[in-house]
């Protein structure tokens, strides 16, 4: 019962390549799939005993990598899908990068320099903590870089993903979508609570007063970028609860779909005796 509802979900969240998802409040708050915080739990828990088995095939099968990008407005719960999801998956074959500013040194390659050599390796996880996209989202929306220059990148982006998946990476994305209401509280919340405050940015400030510019910027990226290979899915973030179970899922689905195997046997067992 359980699974019959929670293979939709992929369906429900994935962003079909071309189409234009409107990020707005209503989205954030819903929950597409499942309704109760109790069931979701429970099958979150689930879901990440599934993640670490699956995760112990990947790696022992050594024939596939795959590549998890996390993005969202800031207090969009990236971290916090990284805790609460990401944290199934045994630390032996898994690598979360998070994606700063550009070095002085990164800023003289191609944008994409940076990100390649975070990728996984075959048998690995994966994980960016913002990625590719922040040159086509903050760079756009900041003018970093004139508009030929990061118009140019989605179409780069999507050869660079495809070549990924030739060569047997799989990439899934994930925006964590909130509302503008939900940001403020967890803003709030930063300042408030002296173990969250040192994760307030006043530069979050200004991003959020450039709400619409980004919403406008993630809406494109998403349309030019959601591919057959490399698909986008459009997380609502304003119930935690709902958004660690969602990613979760997805991830166990996308694992589940590799055709993975265990290594043939290097030795006959039959023949060795341990004395
Ligand atoms: P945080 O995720 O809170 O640690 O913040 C990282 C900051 O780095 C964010 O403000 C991003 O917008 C910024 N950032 C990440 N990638 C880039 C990029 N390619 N160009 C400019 N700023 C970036
Ligand atoms: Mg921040």
């Amino acid at each position: 019962m359980a699974r019959k509802q929670d293979k939709s979900l992929r369906e429900l969240l994935r962003v079909a390549p071309g189409r234009r998802v409107a990020l707005d409040d209503e989205l954030a708050d819903s929950t597409p799939g499942i309704e109760e915080r109790d069931v979701a739990t429970a099958l979150l828990e689930l879901a990440r005993q599934q993640l670490r088995e699956l995760q112990y095939k990947l790696y022992a099968d050594g024939r596939f990598g795959l590549l998890v990008v996390l993005q969202a407005m800031d207090a969009g719960g990236k971290d916090g899908t990284i805790r609460h999801v990401i944290s199934a998956f045994n630390p032996q074959g898994c690598h979360v990068t998070g994606f700063k500013a550009p070095s002085a040194e990164e800023l003289e390659h191609d944008f994409l320099w940076r990100i390649h050599q975070a990728a996984p390796r075959r048998g690995e996880v994966g994980v960016f903590n913002r990625s590719h996209y922040e040159d086509v989202l903050v760079v756009r929306v900041d003018n970093l870089v004139p508009r030929p220059v990061w118009s140019a990148r989605y179409a780069q982006i999507n050869d660079f993903e495809r070549m990924l998946v030739a060569n047997d990476i799989r990439v899934v994305k994930f925006m964590l979508h909130v509302s503008r209401k939900e940001q403020r509280k967890r803003l709030q919340e930063r300042l408030k609570d002296p173990r969250k405050l040192w994760k307030f940015d006043p530069a979050d400030l200004q991003k959020r007063k450039q709400w619409n510019a980004y919403r406008a910027a993630y809406e494109d990226a998403l349309a030019k970028c959601s591919t057959r290979h490399a698909p986008w899915y459009v997380i609502p973030g304003d119930r935690k609860w709902y958004r660690n179970y969602a990613v979760a899922r997805i991830l166990v689905e996308t694992l589940e779909d590799l055709p993975l195997r265990w290594p043939s046997a290097e030795v006959d067992p039959k023949k060795i005796v341990i004395r």
